[in-house]
Parts: structure tokens; sequence; C-alpha cells
């Protein structure tokens, strides 16, 4: 693989795929279409999700409609009350939540929720964009939260330019009416096999769905480009264990995809020594980071790797927001690879997120060190296969929090 071809695959899935939709699918059928090219054969398999259509959101606030976006999954209906700015978390804030419109710019979780319920707040409204940049794009926010008594509050997203101004223009009155459907849809894993000579298999995952106002080249066809580059070298080069290469669909909704995967594939887990996963590789600006979301023995090995093929990179022993979660929950220690940009140089779920992120010749510098610890875990005759409490019980905390 060359910078040409990553230039040509990120210009070719330069579009918004969200899991579940039509687009998304069209991704995996690229993905196929890219491996059959190569001479290779992919698996697509469907698995089912939680899909919404939005009949009507409408937020007025002193009597003047605010633009907004419903948060799928939360209450359809119509609440009135008045607007009311939650600062902080403190019980003297959230006393001021009884029977008003709450307006947050904390991240909306299941803390922040049951407490607002708890309240007596009748609403909620959230926000996001920069109030420095010049575009007026609302993202569509998901609940993906277990809320303690079901969620019983519609919720809005709005711009942070309105945000701003409501939050000058109060006391004011505010209503929000909500409509969605909900349906069960489609979206797919897709799968890739490079066959070795034991039973034993290292599956590679990355995330190739995106959000709803994000292209996703950096977050993360950059990943999914690192896959190929793993089919093209392994094709060509032998290894003792299964190299399994899996993009997945759904992890911006929940790691669903990988889940749906660990579900399905339980039996065969067992024989699955290690995931690697990849999502956020090869941006301009930024380090390297590798987490062992496995122990400290895999923390140790992957220093000694770093510093052996003189690679500039930080380890670390912790979990982070991505499909590798799920292989953990389901016992399969895994490692995770990103190179972080500063936020000043690359927004992800935003429409920030284009190929202008991604530097071609940095991303290919990842992928030939990531290819030659792959190599490493495909032939080793052992390699650490524990998960630490501390891993586990954050990824169990993680599920409990997000989803
Ligand atoms: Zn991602």
């Amino acid at each position: 693989m060359n910078a040409k071809t990553v230039n040509k695959i990120l210009s070719d899935t330069s579009y918004i795929r969200i899991g579940g939709t039509a687009e998304e699918l069209r991704c995996a059928e690229y993905l196929r279409h890219v491996c059959a090219e190569m001479g290779m054969d992919t698996v697509i398999e469907p698995f089912d999700i939680a899909m919404y259509k939005e009949e009507c959101a409408c937020l007025t606030v002193g009597g003047r409609e605010i633009e907004c976006k419903g948060w799928f999954g939360s209450a359809s209906g119509t609440v009135t009350g008045e607007l009311y700015y939650l600062e902080g978390t403190d019980n003297i804030s959230l006393k001021g939540c009884r029977d008003k419109i709450v307006l947050t710019d904390k991240a909306m979780g299941h803390k922040l929720y049951d407490m607002m319920e708890e309240n007596g707040a009748r609403g909620f409204i959230t926000y996001n964009g920069n109030i420095n940049f010049s575009d007026r794009d609302v993202d569509r926010k998901e609940i993906r939260f277990f809320a303690e008594n079901g969620v019983c509050m519609p919720g809005v997203n709005i711009h942070v330019s309105d945000a701003v101004d409501i939050v000058k223009r109060l006391p004011s009155s505010a209503q929000i009416t909500l409509r969605q459907a909900s349906y069960v849809g489609q979206s797919h894993n897709v799968i890739l096999d490079l066959d070795g000579e034991s039973e034993e298999t290292v599956i590679i995952s990355a995330h190739y769905d995106s959000t709803s106002l994000s292209e996703g080249a950096y977050d993360n066809m950059s990943g999914c480009i690192g896959l190929l580059y793993l089919a093209e070298y392994f094709a060509a080069t032998s290894h003792r264990r299964r190299i399994r290469l899996l993009w997945c669909g759904s992890e911006e909704r929940g790691l669903i995809g990988s889940r749906a995967y660990c579900g399905a594939h339980r039996d065969e887990l067992g024989d699955t020594v290690l995931n690697i996963n990849l999502d956020m590789l090869g941006s301009v600006m930024g380090g390297f980071v590798a987490f062992s979301c496995a122990d400290e023995q895999m923390a140790e090995l992957l220093e000694g790797f770093i510093s052996k093929h003189g690679f500039s990179a930080t380890v670390r022993h912790d979990i982070r927001s991505s499909d590798s979660n799920s292989f953990v929950l389901y016992g399969v220690p895994a490692v995770s690879f990103a190179r972080y940009a500063p936020s000043g140089t690359a927004q992800i779920h935003s429409r920030y997120d284009t190929a202008e992120v991604v530097s071609a010749e940095r991303l290919l510098d990842d992928m030939r060190f990531i290819a030659s610890f792959t190599e490493y875990a495909a032939n080793a005759e052992d390699i650490p296969r524990n998960i630490s409490e501390k891993i586990r019980s954050d990824v169990e905390a993680y599920f409990k929090r997000k989803l």
C-alpha cells in the first residue's frame, strides 16, 4: 500500500455513514470490493440495531423557535416549563430543576439524567459546537446509557450559539415537542480471514461507521485502511495463528458491532488469543499511544517492542472508549492503538474530520509498526493472556455507564 492508495480510499469514503443506514452498508460493500480487488473474500455479517425516525422535534424558548434535533431514545411528548440553566451538579443547582426545562453543558450520562429526574426536571437540552467556528451544525445525539426508571423526559440538542443566547435571555418559558418512531434495522460487520497453521486467532478490529456530521476520515477510516494494509501484508507473509480482520459497524452507537460479533462468535473466543484494535491513526499532528487493555505484562511487552523498533509511542495500561472493550467484556485481552491529534488540529464527530486531518505517510508509518506487532502476536510461542482486575472492572463500569 502506498500514499496514493491511502488518499484514494479516504476520498472514496468521504461520506457520512451512521450505524444501521444505507450509507454504512455502502461502505461495508466498498471494503469488500477493495479486498476482492486484492483477491481476498470477505463475509458480511448483519446484526440487528434499534433505528429511530424523527417525526417532530420542536423547541421554543421565550416564544422563539430554536433549531434542534431530538435525542434518539428519549421520550416522545410535549413538556412546558421555565427554562433553567444547570450550572453544576451540586445540590443547590440541582434543586432548581423542579418543573423546569433544563439546559446543561455537561455530558448527558446516566448519573446526570437520574439526578435531573429525581429533582423534577421535565425535559432537557444539550448543545454542541464551538462558538468561535462559523458552522451552525447540530449533532444528532442518542441515549446510550441505562436510566434507573427508563428515559421518561424528552431531550433535544441545539447549537452552542443558541445555548449562549438562551442563557443571556433568561428567565424565559420553554416548550419541547418530540415525536419519534423506532424500528429494528440492520448494521453489518465485515470479516476477512487469513488462515494460519493453528486454530488460534488474533483479531484486528477497526470501526468503519461515523457520526451524524462526520465523514470520519481520521475517526476511523484511518484504522480501516490500517486493516487493508494488514490484509495485503499478511496475504504475502506466512503466520502461525489465524489473522482475522474485523471491520465493525455501529461502534459510534455504543460498540454495537463488536458486541454483536462477540455474541455471535462466543464459541470461538476461547481460541482468540488477542484483539488488536485500531481507532484514529495517522493524524498529521499528535503522538502515538499503545493501550494495554490486558495487564501489566502486556504493557511491558508493548514497552519493549516499541523501544526495540525505535518507534515513538507512549504505553498506557488502561481502557479506551472503543471496540476493544467488547472483547475484554468477553474475556479476550486487547491492545488498542491510536495517534491522538491535539483538539485544535482535529475535531472528530464533526464536519472537520476530513482527509485533511490524516497524513498518508504518517498512517503508513503507524501501520509499519502495527504490522510488526501483529506479526509478533501471530507467531510468538506465548503471549500474555491475562486481564488485570483494573481493566476488567473498568470495562464493566464502562458498559454500565454507557449502555
Ligand atoms: Zn472511533
